[in-house]
């Protein structure tokens, strides 16, 4: 397939490793987190990670938007439906463990109406349809997805749609990628190691690269904006190691075929049209992180479901034993929760990041990397 098969080819593959191997210095190791779970399935899918020496290592991020919503919010969205509203959501979100054992497919299977759409037109097609029911849009997603969503309230206002609203769970890269950078884990205890970024591809085709110059140079960590095929992730790790030995903190981009490093700024005034900075919002796994989330102006407040529904404050928290919160932290592995493969797997999840296509769980488990790591383990 044109454009797909050659960021695939085992010779070229090779050929980079062998460059990989070459650049990387024997006496250091090479700490590299890649925000998004895009990167993470193309290095199990593909087993890029088998192709790197012993001393580079992939620290897997926070880079999906259905494992980072807190349980509060999905909690929430079930409320919304219980009041008799119609919730339309991406299909990932349908199984996401919320609070006491519940999920939007349970709920739905209790008899709320709750349905999976593939886009944002889809909700607006069923509130048309529906115009004796409310209908609320449960939106997530990180820069990529939200121009869609704005899309969605301005032809909702434009055609007078009383009947629909959208619960905006939109979240923003870069406040999350600081708040790492400034955690304890990373920067006092020493827990989380990272010497450079893989950013976020899909993302920053709609902000650019330029968003990522400031903790860049702030935090002394060089970022390559990396597409999600395997020679993509490859040849950006050569570029994070050719900063790293270099002492260079900068961003560059390996993704240049789709990212500028102004991004799609139509995209952009259609987002700022609508929304604005939420001051606080909470992440599963990294807690409240500051302006990292957006709202709904004021202006359009009548297509809000925060505000035109009373919503309760769920204190619901994740399964006991559950490793999530610390596994989007880069702290742990999915193979240190003692979950995994037992109690939780794909079928059966108990926590977001087994759910989602995105999440490290479910890669560590479809690409059956987790027997290898135990494996190596039990030779050591
Ligand atoms: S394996 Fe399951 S329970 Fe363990 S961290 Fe992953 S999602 Fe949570």
């Amino acid at each position: 397939m044109k454009y797909v098969d050659e960021f695939r080819d085992k010779k070229i593959a090779k050929k980079l490793a062998a460059e990989i191997a070459a650049e990387a210095q024997p006496d250091r190791q090479y700490n590299l987190m890649e925000f998004c779970g895009g990167h993470t399935h193309a290095i199990f899918r593909y087993g890029v990670q088998d192709l790197m020496p012993d001393n580079v290592h992939f620290v897997h991020g926070p880079g999906c938007p259905v494992c980072v919503l807190p349980i509060p919010r999905i909690d929430n969205a079930i409320e919304l439906a219980e009041q008799g509203a119609i919730v339309c959501t991406y299909g990932d979100m349908m199984r996401v463990p919320a609070s006491k054992r519940n999920s939007l497919i349970k709920a739905k299977a209790d008899g709320s109406d709750i349905r999976m759409v593939y886009s944002t037109q889809d909700a607006l097609k069923i509130a048309h349809e529906n115009p004796d029911k409310e209908v609320v849009f449960f939106a997530i997603g990180f820069e990529t997805t939200t121009p869609p969503t704005a899309v969605a309230i301005k032809q909702a206002a434009a055609e007078g749609l009383e009947n629909f609203t959208v619960f905006c769970n939109h979240v923003l890269t870069p406040a999350a990628i600081q708040h790492i950078l400034q955690s304890p884990e990373v920067r006092e205890l020493g827990q989380v190691r990272i010497d450079g970024f893989y950013g976020p591809s899909h993302v920053s085709s709609i902000i650019g690269s330029a968003p990522y110059d400031y903790f860049a140079e702030e935090f002394q960590k060089p970022v390559v904006i990396a597409g999600f095929e395997p020679l993509d992730v490859m040849r950006s790790t050569i570029m994070l190691i050719r900063q790293i030995n270099e002492a260079r903190f900068e961003v560059e981009n390996e993704y240049t075929r789709v990212v500028t490093p102004e991004g799609n700024e139509k995209a952009q005034e259609l987002v700022s049209e609508v929304f604005e900075l939420r001051r606080m919002f909470e992440w599963r796994g990294l807690g409240d992180v500051p302006y990292s989330a957006l709202k709904i102006k004021e202006e359009f407040s009548g297509f809000d479901a925060e505000k035109r529904f009373p919503l309760s404050e769920s204190k619901g928290k994740d399964v006991k034993g559950c490793e999530c919160p610390a596994i989007l932290r880069g702290v742990k592995k999915p193979t240190d929760c003692k979950l995994f493969g037992t109690v939780c797997t794909p079928d059966n999840p108990m926590g977001s990041c087994m759910v989602s296509s995105e999440g490290s769980c479910a890669a560590y488990w479809s690409y059956g990397r987790f027997r290898l790591d135990r494996a190596k383990e039990a030779a050591e």
